[in-house]
């Protein structure tokens, strides 16, 4: 995808702070942090969003779930971590590349759904 952000942060015509990459994907620090630790598991190919995805993904998904607590205790969040996939217009997502947040610290994080 020519003028997707992600896809030229893949490509390293967009710097990045990279901390982890392998075949199928890349991770790197989000240009805004929620909270001190704040990483972006991206997969290499296109994928506009998780509405796209479908059953050829499954494997890819499964790894950027397993990444995850991986690169979280890398980053010291030893006690606990937030994963945050934003979806479409609803979900508020911004990049419509496929991303997984890995968000945490030593707080806690505030609650994301409040119940009255
Ligand atoms: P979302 O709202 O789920 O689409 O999140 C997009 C995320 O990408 C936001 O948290 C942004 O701070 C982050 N972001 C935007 N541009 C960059 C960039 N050049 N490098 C790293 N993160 C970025
Ligand atoms: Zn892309």
């Amino acid at each position: 995808m020519e003028d997707c952000l992600f896809c030229k942060i893949v490509r390293g015509e967009i710097p990045a702070t990279k901390i982890h990459e392998d075949e199928d994907t890349l991770v790197f620090l989000d240009i805004h942090p929620a909270a001190p630790v704040h990483l972006l598991v991206v997969p290499k190919q296109h994928i506009g969003s998780l509405s796209e995805v479908d059953a050829s993904h499954q494997q890819l998904l499964g790894k950027m779930l397993w990444l995850a607590p991986r690169l979280a205790a890398s980053r010291g969040c030893t006690d606990g971590f937030r994963t945050i996939i934003n979806t479409g217009r609803v979900g508020g997502q911004e990049v419509f590349h496929l991303h997984l947040h890995v968000i945490g610290g030593k707080d806690r994080l505030p609650a994301m759904v409040h119940h009255d």
